[in-house]
């Protein structure tokens, strides 16, 4: 039976980190500002969105909510982040995503300054991690390899397979798994043979977006499995892409849906406004 990687407790572990640094910042009388904005009111982006701004709270960060309508335009949108890019008192800036159909997301991603894009889904930060340079990473994969290096993971040398090439999660996934030394392959609805490639990994990262999908016959035995995926089954019970009784059975070790991947989220995200205020301050 493949041991838990318990991502309740690494995320508290990293959530208290940022607290100890941003309670060290403050001490020197630097304070640290996330803008979150939410159109409209789909309920699990309120979720979603309380839940950041109760990780704020804890973490010391201070946290500004704006909670606009659903008919809010692009162009108020736009304005609203240009007001925030230019405030010296915001260090990020999150927009809720999706959002609404009449508005473009990707204007909406490439307004937000660069060096307030604590999502890292700005061009500039995708580039820069594809270069190997200082920035913000996508919080999802950066919490994944939290992960595996707080897990005893090995990625240095390690055969990674990544399914799923989304700009949130597959591609940077890729590149950070690239960064720490892994041997990297990424599979897509394309890939010919899924099963022929999944068995070759030492460690299996599934962002595919369906339910359960991928059983034990995928996995090599041993491997180490992470389950980005989550969804709600006919019970309204979450589950993840990675069909968790089969798997656990062969992996050796596992992410949990949930209580895996999904509370890293936040705490990377809230050691990204902590990277912001640092950078912003010189540091
Ligand atoms: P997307 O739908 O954007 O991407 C899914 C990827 O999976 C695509 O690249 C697609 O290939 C690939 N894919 C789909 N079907 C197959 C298949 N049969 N075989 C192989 N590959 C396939 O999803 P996201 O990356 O945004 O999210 C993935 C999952 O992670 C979702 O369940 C989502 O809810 C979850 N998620 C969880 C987060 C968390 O905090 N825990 C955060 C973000 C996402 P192609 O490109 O060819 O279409």
């Amino acid at each position: 039976m493949a041991e838990l990687i318990d991502g309740k407790k690494i995320s508290t572990e990293i959530k208290d980190e940022v607290k100890a640094k941003v309670a060290a910042l403050k001490e020197e009388g630097v304070e640290i500002t996330l803008a979150v904005i939410q159109v409209g009111a789909d309920p699990a982006s309120s979720v979603y969105v309380r839940n950041k701004k109760n990780a704020c709270a804890y973490t010391g960060i201070n946290s500004l909510s704006y909670e606009l309508p659903e008919e809010t335009t692009e162009e108020e949108l736009l304005a609203l982040i240009d007001k925030l890019n230019a405030d010296e008192k915001v260090n990020g800036i999150l927009v809720q995503l999706p959002v609404p159909k009449h508005i473009n997301e990707d204007s909406i991603i490439k307004r937000i300054s660069p060096d307030k894009d604590v999502d890292g889904f700005h061009p500039e930060s995708v580039g820069r991690l594809s270069i190997g340079e200082r920035g913000f990473v996508s919080c999802t994969p950066a919490g994944v390899i939290q992960l595996l290096k707080r897990s005893d993971v090995k990625i240095e040398g390690a055969e990674c397979v990544v399914i799923g090439r989304s700009n949130i999660v597959g591609k940077p996934m890729a590149m950070l798994l690239i960064r720490e030394n892994g041997t990297v392959t990424v599979c897509h609805s394309r890939t010919k043979d899924l099963r022929e490639v999944t068995k070759r990994a030492d460690i299996l990262v599934v962002a595919i977006g369906k339910p359960k999908m991928i059983d034990a016959s995928y996995i090599k035995e041993g491997a180490t499995v992470i389950d980005v995926g989550i969804h709600r089954n006919e019970d309204n019970k979450l589950c993840g892409d990675v069909d968790f009784e089969s798997a656990s059975a062969v992996a050796g070790k596992i992410t949990p849906v949930p209580g895996g991947v999904g509370p890293m989220t936040i705490a990377m995200l809230m050691n990204n406004c902590l990277e912001a205020g640092l950078m912003q301050n010189g540091r």
